[in-house]
């Protein structure tokens, strides 16, 4: 136990914390590289992606003549990870702080600092990309003083292009952060956080132990599901899994038990012995729960078993992926799908596509409401089509985030004006450093969720970094608005929207949707609606559609390719009583300005 040291690095999207881990990983002799080999951008270039599963890797490391066990823990990079990142970190002693030199102290440095403070980890300030000619060291180290008061000979420069400061920081884990306590002769209390799916081992989960001890081939029990297993394998983690007859206190591990689902491996659970149970589970458990949900429609109807097939294949390695099936009048059936948030859904949506082939629809996605009914029911509602009939609604509530932005004095106008917009209510702001700041918002989730990070962008201009914590659900004066297409309502374009904004939102929709939906043989009456009562009205005109004239009917196979062009563009195209509704149309709340 004394020569183990765990720990994880922190920091904001892109400042550089897997290109660090891998100059880690290398120095330590873990992965191997050519001698003497420097990295290039492209190298570099390669390396980039969110890190969006947690991993652990072992590495040996000597130091004054004696051998130490390193893990590192890698944590999400992303906001709509933040519970798997706080298991992450509850594995660990310490933490490297990584802070880009050119972009200083962000927004998500700040929230995942936080959490690494509240778990007591040893905090090891790294300031990286020294390399680069934009870097401003002094002022990054100023802030990080600002931030974590530490002294300035404490922070590391470091550099995982060049490799500068690795041994330094190597030699920093094993001296500052201290060893994982705790009792060996104590019944088993193993961390679960992280698991991963593995097509022909099944569910492989990540642990810690936190106390006693586990052999191959035990009976263990994972606490909070119930559920028991056989500890087929266990082993640590390297480059490749090594198996282990027995890992103790303080080890971090892997289990295989023969798990085909992954829904039953929960991040935060604690594995014990059945016949020897610890008395309580690790504190920290929390079941994660989809808060952002789209429809998920196959384009071809008969595809429908397929994508079924396909997203049972992604929930195995991504249980916080929820679906149900779903009907639509306008779209047919398909899948109501939960996500953690908005970046958790478009890598769904990608993977579909790539892995899978399938073409599919997607409406706007809306968060999770609670309905409070007249008779005093509580309903929790995925989808505005699925609200009650507005007479029998008592009261709607909806979630809130607590947001933490990080920009520059002169964008704070601009970033003012957008939450206020949004609904926000701005809690306090306090000075980073330099002419830097930090706001705290209330702002309801529902407006992140439609177009708030590409506003934001452009409002400051990309110097504005953005975190957030689910805070709860507050009550909210919403109304359902509903979009009827030649008197036919689309149950995939109705949404919830605050009613003071109601009849300008509707008033956009409409206008939005006549640009999106292309004319056809008739005119389009678009309408909005809330309740009973039409609020706005647009009408695409009728227009022959014989896209071949402009042929002259002279080029033949320049006609069959146009034609061609066209049915491909229909396949995007959903049929709405006689109306062709283009896939972008499903999304117009989406591309309002
Ligand atoms: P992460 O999101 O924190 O994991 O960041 P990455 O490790 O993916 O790095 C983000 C980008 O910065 C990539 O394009 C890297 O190639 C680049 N990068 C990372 N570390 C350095 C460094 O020390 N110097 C330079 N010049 N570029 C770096
Ligand atoms: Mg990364």
């Amino acid at each position: 136990m004394n020569h183990i040291r765990n720990f994880c690095i922190i920091a904001h999207i892109d400042h550089g914390k897997s290109t660090l881990a891998d100059r880690l990983l290398e120095y330590t002799k873990t992965i191997q590289v050519t001698e003497g080999q420097m990295l290039d951008d492209m190298d570099l270039e390669r390396e980039r992606g969110i890190t969006i599963k947690s991993h652990a890797i072992q590495m040996e490391y000597t130091y004054k003549g004696e051998k130490y066990i390193l893990n590192l823990i890698d944590t999400p990079g992303h906001v709509d990870f933040s519970y798997e990142v706080s298991r992450s970190i509850a594995a660990c002693e310490g933490a490297l702080l990584v802070v880009d030199a050119t972009q200083g102290v962000q927004a998500q440095t700040i929230s995942n600092l936080y959490m690494a403070i509240d778990h007591n980890l040893e905090i090891i300030p790294v300031i990286n990309k020294i390399d680069m000619p934009s870097a401003m060291p002094d002022e990054v180290e100023d802030e990080i003083i600002d931030l974590i008061g530490c002294d300035r000979e404490d922070i590391i420069r470091a550099s995982g292009k060049t490799g500068e400061g690795v041994e330094e920081i190597l030699n920093a884990v094993v001296e500052k952060i201290p060893h994982p306590v705790g009792d060996e002769k104590a019944p088993l209390q193993a961390l679960i956080f992280d698991s991963v799916f593995n097509s022909f081992r099944g569910i492989i989960a990540y642990f810690k132990i936190v106390n006693g001890s586990i052999k191959s081939g035990d009976h263990v029990k994972f606490f909070n599901t119930g559920m028991e297993y056989d500890a087929d394998e266990i082993g640590v983690l390297k480059m490749d899994m090594i198996p282990r007859k027995e890992l103790k206190t303080g080890d971090v591990g892997y289990i295989i038990s023969g798990i085909k689902n992954s829904r039953e491996v929960k991040v935060g659970d604690t594995i014990t012995h059945v016949a020897t149970p610890c008395d309580k589970a690790i504190e920290g458990f929390q079941e994660v729960k989809p808060m952002v949900f789209a429809g998920v429609y196959p384009i071809d109807p008969t595809d429908y078993e397929n994508l079924r097939a396909s997203l049972e294949k992604l929930q195995l390695n991504d249980a916080s992926l929820t679906f149900m099936p779903e009907s639509s009048v306008a779209l047919g059936f398909g899948f109501r799908c939960g996500f953690l948030g908005l970046l958790h859904m478009e890598i769904i949506q990608e993977r579909l596509d790539r892995e899978f082939d399938m073409d599919v629809i997607t409406t706007v996605p809306n968060v999770s409401y609670m309905c409070y009914t007249k008779q005093g029911e509580v309903k929790e509602v995925h989808n505005p089509s699925g609200l009650p009939d507005q007479t029998m609604i008592d009261h709607i509530e909806e979630p809130y985030i607590r947001a933490s932005i990080i920009t520059a004095a002169d964008y704070i106008g601009p970033i003012m004006t957008l939450c206020l917009d949004k609904r926000g209510e701005l809690l306090d702001q306090q000075y980073v450093s330099g002419n830097r700041i930090e706001l705290h918002f209330m702002l309801p989730l529902g407006e992140i969720v439609i177009d708030f990070y590409d506003k934001l962008k452009s409002v400051s201009k990309g110097y504005a970094s953005f975190d957030y914590h689910i805070d709860g659900f507050r009550p909210s004066k919403l109304a359902k608005l509903d979009i009827l297409l030649n008197g036919e309502p689309v149950d995939a374009l109705s949404t919830l929207t605050h009613q003071d904004n109601a009849v300008t939102f509707g008033r956009r929709m409409c206008e939005k949707l006549k640009e999106l939906i292309p004319r056809q043989q008739f005119d389009i009456a678009i309408q909005a609606a809330i309740g009973a009562k039409i609020i706005a009205r647009e009408t695409v005109k009728q227009v022959r559609k014989d896209v071949t004239a402009k042929c002259y009917g002279g080029d033949v196979s320049r006609k069959r390719k146009l034609l061609e062009k066209q049915k491909r563009g229909k396949k995007r195209m959903k049929q709405i009583g006689n109306v062709e509704v283009p896939q972008k149309a499903f999304l117009a709340v989406l591309k309002l300005d």
